[in-house]
């Protein structure tokens, strides 16, 4: 996708571009919104650790000095703004919704900055919610973004499929834990993106290993693996590892994520970011 894409294929002349190829049309940002790069963290399933990688992606490239945004699509389970201890609804005015900004100047949006209560479920069906994920493309006022992160939905189903159609997503961040890489679950991931014609950048193996902090023997908690060897089947060319790390749970479910500790994304950060 070009720099300058605005997103309408009608009128552009890049006939390598993965958008185009796709045969679909993007929606329109916000003509208030200039973003740059837009990479999506997608895991086969729930709870393998697609937020904290988002979060921790996102706290990078701010740290080196990037405009940066979080695009929350996990609309029905939403865990971002507990990450960044954001409590403070996003407000509109007459150009958009505004996002909420994190301590260090990370831009979120995210369904639970709209609900009244961040305890109220989301008991929409499929298509409502896929609307709500656009909106946040279209109807958020990001102003100027060099990278945008997008959590997405977990899984291979319908949302997800919205969300690929509908935004100019560069690439894909795929995150597994051991268990899953012997499973059948990134093998869908990796079909899905492929279908919609986005590269899947790299392979993140989340609760890699645990090191113990009495011993500093490593230990396989959920079996050893070989990430390598999965990224090597799937045309994946990088692949990160990060440890079950009790002070990423405290950092994450605390709020304090910004200040995380760690250099397990700093070689994939550096591609991403380049
Ligand atoms: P998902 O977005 O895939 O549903 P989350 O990122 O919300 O998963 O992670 C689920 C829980 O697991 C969170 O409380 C998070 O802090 C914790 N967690 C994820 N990865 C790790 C890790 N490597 N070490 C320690 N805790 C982790």
């Amino acid at each position: 996708m070009s720099e300058s894409c605005n997103h309408q294929c009608d009128s552009c002349d890049q006939n390598n571009c993965s958008s185009r190829n796709a045969g679909i049309q993007k929606a329109p940002a916000n003509p208030s919104s200039h973003i740059k790069k837009v990479y999506a963290i997608m895991s086969g399933k729930g709870g393998v650790g697609k937020s904290l990688i988002t979060a921790l992606l996102a706290v990078l490239a701010k740290r080196r000095g990037f405009n940066t945004a979080i695009l929350d699509g996990d609309i029905t389970g939403p865990s971002i703004p507990r990450m960044f201890n954001l409590h403070t609804k996003a407000r509109a005015d007459q150009v958009g919704i505004l996002p909420v900004e994190t301590k260090t100047g990370i831009q979120v949006m995210s369904m639970n900055l709209l609900l009244k209560n961040e305890t109220d479920p989301v008991v929409w069906r499929g298509p409502v919610i896929g609307g709500a994920v656009k909106q946040f493309w279209t109807d958020v006022v990001w102003g100027d973004i060099d990278v945008m992160f997008i959590d997405m939905p977990p899984g291979t189903g319908d949302v997800a499929l919205t969300l690929f159609q509908s935004l100019p997503v560069d690439g894909v961040i795929l995150v597994t834990t051991p268990q899953d890489l012997v499973s059948m679950i990134v093998e869908k991931a990796v079909k899905m993106a492929g279908l919609m014609n986005i590269p899947v950048l790299a392979l993140v193996e989340n609760m890699s290993y645990f090191t113990c902090p009495d011993c500093n023997k490593t230990f396989h908690p959920f079996g050893e693996s070989n990430p390598e060897e999965t990224a090597k089947a799937f045309g994946i060319s990088k692949v990160a590892r990060i440890p079950v790390n009790p002070k990423l749970t405290a950092a994450s479910d605390k709020g304090m994520i910004e200040l995380f500790e760690g250099n397990w994304l700093n070689e994939l950060a550096n591609e991403l970011l380049d």
